[in-house]
């Protein structure tokens, strides 16, 4: 299988609000020792809410989404 594609943090942008952690609905994101991990990066299904909820551009789902 292809590399496991998750959206791209930008931390020198994060601010460690928590907000994505808090509207990803798979619980993928998580908070830990004051920055974003993606704690259960296999549960992600790409669905683009912690990009569209973080207030500083710090996500980026830059990959589409399809078949070979
Ligand atoms: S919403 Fe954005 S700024 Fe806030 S913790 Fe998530 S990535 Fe960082
Ligand atoms: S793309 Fe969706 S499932 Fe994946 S980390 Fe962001 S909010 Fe969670």
């Amino acid at each position: 299988m292809a590399d496991w594609k998750i959206p791209q943090l930008n931390q020198e942008k994060c601010v460690v609000c928590g907000i994505c952690v808090d509207v990803c609905p798979q619980g993928v994101l998580a908070l830990q020792a004051e920055e974003v991990i993606f704690a259960r990066p296999q549960e992600c299904t790409y669905c683009g809410t912690c990009e569209e909820s973080c207030p500083h551009g710090a996500v980026a789902c830059s990959y589409e989404i399809g078949w070979a």
